[in-house]
C-alpha cells in the first residue's frame, strides 16, 4: 500500500481539483481529505456517511454553579484570563481556557469539572470513487494535527481491510502543523503549484518541508501558461533540488466548470474540446503511480 499526499504551499493552486481527479482515475484507492480546518473535497466527491464519530481532544474547565461559592480563588490562579467574575458569578470563557487544570485542582469545593472537549467530527463515507475518510474541526478549535493523524490511521486501516493499493490524501494548504502531520509516513508528496511569484515562493516552502522530513516529492505546474518566466524558474528550482516535474497543465475554465457541476475534471468527458486536460491529468497520474525511485534530499534548499 502506498500513500500519496497532494499538497500546495497555498490555497487555490488546484490541489483539491487534482486530488478529486486522481481519486477518479485510481482503480483501487482510499481517499482521504486531510484539510480538516476547511475541507472541500467532499463538495466534488459527494460522500455518503457510513460512520460518524466525534473528535474529542484535550479538556476544558466548566464551573458547576450549584457548587461554586464565588470565593474567587480560581480568578487569580488562571494565567490565561479565562475566568471572569460576572456580577458575582464565576464564568469560564472556553475560547481562552487552555485546559491547564490549575483551577480544577485549586477549587476548595470541587466545583470545576474537566470534561473532554468535543472539537469536531470525522466520517468514513462512501463515494462514487470508493471509500473516503474526512473530518471537520469546529471553528476555532485546535489540535488539527492530531485529527489529521487520526484520519491517516483510519485510511490505512480501511486500505488494509479492503486490500486497497493506494491512499490518495488531499492535504491542507500551507506548511503548518496539519501539513506536517499529513506528511508522516507518506510515500510521495505531489506538490501543486502555479507560475507566479507567490506560487514559486510557496512551492519552495513546502518542498523544503518535504526534503527536511525526507519525503519524496514531485511537482505539477498548474496554469503553466500564465508565465513562461515563472514556469522556467519553477523548473530550474526543481532541477537544482532533484525534484521531478510530473507534468504541466494549462489554464482552462474546465476546472471551474467541473467544480460547478461537482465533478472531477476527468469526469468531464466529451465536454469542452474532448477534455484534453483530462487526458493530461491521466498521463500525470500514471507517472505518479509509476514513480518509485526515492530521491536524495539536498542540503541547501
Ligand atoms: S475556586 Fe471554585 S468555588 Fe471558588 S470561585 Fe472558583 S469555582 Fe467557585
Ligand atoms: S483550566 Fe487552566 S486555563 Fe482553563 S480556566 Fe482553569 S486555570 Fe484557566
Amino acid at each position: 500500500m502506498r500513500e500519496i499526499v497532494v499538497l500546495s504551499g497555498k490555497g487555490g493552486a488546484g490541489k483539491t481539483s487534482l486530488s478529486a481527479a486522481f481519486a477518479h482515475l485510481a482503480e483501487d484507492a482510499v481517499v482521504c481529505d486531510l484539510d480538516v480546518d476547511a475541507p472541500d473535497l467532499h463538495i466534488l466527491l459527494d460522500p455518503k456517511a457510513e460512520q460518524t464519530r466525534e473528535f474529542v481532544s484535550g479538556n476544558e474547565a466548566l464551573i458547576d454553579q450549584t457548587l461554586c461559592t464565588a470565593c474567587g480563588q480560581c480568578l487569580d490562579i488562571c494565567h490565561f484570563g479565562a475566568i471572569k467574575d460576572d456580577n458575582g458569578q464565576m464564568i469560564i470563557d472556553p475560547t481562552r481556557c487552555e485546559g491547564c487544570k490549575s483551577c480544577v485542582v485549586l477549587c476548595p469545593v470541587q466545583a470545576i469539572e474537566f470534561p473532554e472537549k468535543h472539537c469536531g467530527e470525522w466520517w468514513i463515507s462512501d463515494t462514487r470513487f470508493g471509500p473516503m475518510v474526512h473530518a471537520r474541526l469546529f471553528p476555532g478549535e485546535e489540535n488539527s494535527g492530531k485529527l489529521v493523524t487520526l484520519l491517516k490511521n483510519q485510511a490505512r486501516d480501511l486500505a488494509e481491510q479492503r486490500h486497497a493499493e493506494l491512499i490518495i490524501a488531499d492535504g491542507a494548504p500551507g506548511i503548518g502543523c496539519p501539513v506536517i502531520s499529513s506528511l508522516a509516513r507518506a510515500d510521495l508528496a505531489v506538490l501543486v503549484t502555479e507560475p507566479t511569484p507567490s506560487g514559486l515562493h510557496d512551492l519552495q516552502r513546502v518542498a523544503k518541508l518535504c526534503l527536511h522530513f525526507r519525503i519524496t516529492c514531485g511537482v505539477v505546474i498548474n496554469k503553466y501558461d500564465l508565465s513562461t518566466e515563472y514556469e522556467d524558474r519553477i523548473e530550474a528550482y526543481c532541477r537544482e533540488h532533484g525534484i521531478t516535474v510530473f507534468g504541466r497543465l494549462p489554464h482552462d475554465p474546465i476546472f471551474t466548470q467541473a467544480m460547478v457541476q461537482r465533478k472531477a475534471v476527468t469526469e468531464m468527458v466529451g465536454q469542452e474540446a474532448d477534455n484534453t486536460i483530462g487526458q493530461d491529468i491521466r498521463r500525470i497520474f500514471e507517472r505518479i503511480v509509476q514513480f518509485h525511485k526515492p530521491q536524495t534530499a539536498t542540503s541547501s534548499v
